[in-house]
């Protein structure tokens, strides 16, 4: 009993004490655990991120991370807490998220990467987010079959976007561009692609089309993690090779949803792409008045390692005898495009944003 009693005090004042450190490639992240009942308040003043916590025992320190983004930390006592003051370096944005179970507060830190090209029209100085559009399939590979083959609906639908988030600003990365496959070899393909959800990219969206063997319609999106609902994970063979290909792959896409459970690093980057599905679902439905399947988690090879939120979208059932051939349509592609850019702009405006 006394241990338990150690171990939960430890939790509850190391939590906050001090917050776990995680870097990458272009970005530095710090999550603060916090009582859940707590409040906390942030405010940023030049190159310094506040954040005064009440309800927590106060604090004291001084620590240096001396990470490509943050200088360090320190915290001072303030009225019923402590307040955590962050230095970032200069040329960098941050964004910060808040999860419960265990409630935490995570601060993502990100350089920003100078723009190679003059952007016309703006007067802004901050870089352009970089957006990674896949359409799934392609070459060899048609993807589902029905009305449309999904490998040449999902490419228009994916040029459509392009164009419409470019108009906004925003840099836009394709994984192919015309009828190709990016290898013969389907998990060297998928590999390909995923190495493309880099942290110099801001987010990476891939989108697919599904096929029912009952009449089955509607938009749903996903994130990376496991699922034991058979269905989904029939659907992740599938996208994942299908045969016994994709079987090995959505094994492999499990142990490493599996690994990332214990990971909150991890977990912060999921907790942003369950936001950039939601708002993308969301706009999606409005834009097109499909039915929405809601987002789910699966274990899709090709999101497995994103270091930036991604996605994995199913626009239709490519053989419903009326979604199916609404698919084929140029009016209803041209609608998903501006369901996928509103979705992908709410989430970069909102404050999972870069700012
Ligand atoms: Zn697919």
């Amino acid at each position: 009993m006394r241990y338990i009693l150690v171990l939960v005090f430890c939790l509850a004042s190391l939590g906050l004490a001090q917050p776990r450190v995680g870097t990458e490639d272009g970005l530095t992240r710090l999550v603060f655990g916090i009582p859940n009942e707590a409040k906390l308040s942030l405010s940023r003043s030049g190159n310094e991120v506040s954040i005064r916590f009440q309800g927590t025992p106060p604090r004291n320190l001084r620590t240096l991370l001396n990470t490509p983004q943050v200088v360090g930390y320190r915290a001072t006592p303030s009225p019923g807490g402590s307040t955590y003051v962050v230095t970032l370096r200069a040329g960098t944005s941050y964004r910060t998220l808040e999860l419960a179970n265990p409630r935490r507060l995570v601060l993502e830190v990100r350089s920003k990467t100078p723009t190679t090209t003059a952007r016309p029209r703006s007067t802004s100085r901050a870089p352009a987010p970089v957006v990674v559009l896949d359409p799934g399939h392609g070459g060899i590979d048609p993807g589902a079959v029905g009305f449309v083959h999904e490998e040449e609906a999902v490419l228009e639908v994916a040029l459509r976007t392009k164009k419409l988030l470019e108009a906004r600003g925003i840099r836009v990365i394709l994984t192919r561009t015309a009828d190709k496959h990016l290898s013969a070899n389907k998990a060297a393909d998928l590999g390909l692609r995923a190495a493309m959800a880099d942290s110099k990219r801001t987010l990476f969206v891939s989108i697919h089309a599904n096929a029912a063997e009952r009449a089955a319609q509607g938009i749903e999106v996903y994130y990376f993690g496991e699922t034991i609902d058979q269905r989904l994970l029939s659907k992740a063979i599938l996208e994942n090779g299908g045969g016994a290909l994709g079987q090995r792959l959505t094994r492999e896409a499990q142990s490493v949803a599996q690994r990332l459970m214990r990971d909150l690093i991890a977990q912060a980057n999921l907790k942003f792409s369950e936001q950039l599905a939601l708002k993308t679902l969301r706009a999606l439905v409005r834009e097109t008045g499909a039915v929405s399947r809601g987002v789910h988690t699966a274990p899709f090879y090709v999101i497995r390692n994103a270091r930036i939120p991604a996605i994995l979208v199913e626009i239709g059932f490519v053989n419903h005898p009326a979604e199916g051939k609404k698919l084929a349509t140029s009016a209803y592609r041209q609608q998903l495009a501006n369901g996928l850019a509103g979705g992908i702009m709410a989430f970069l405006n909102s404050g999972n944003a870069q700012r």
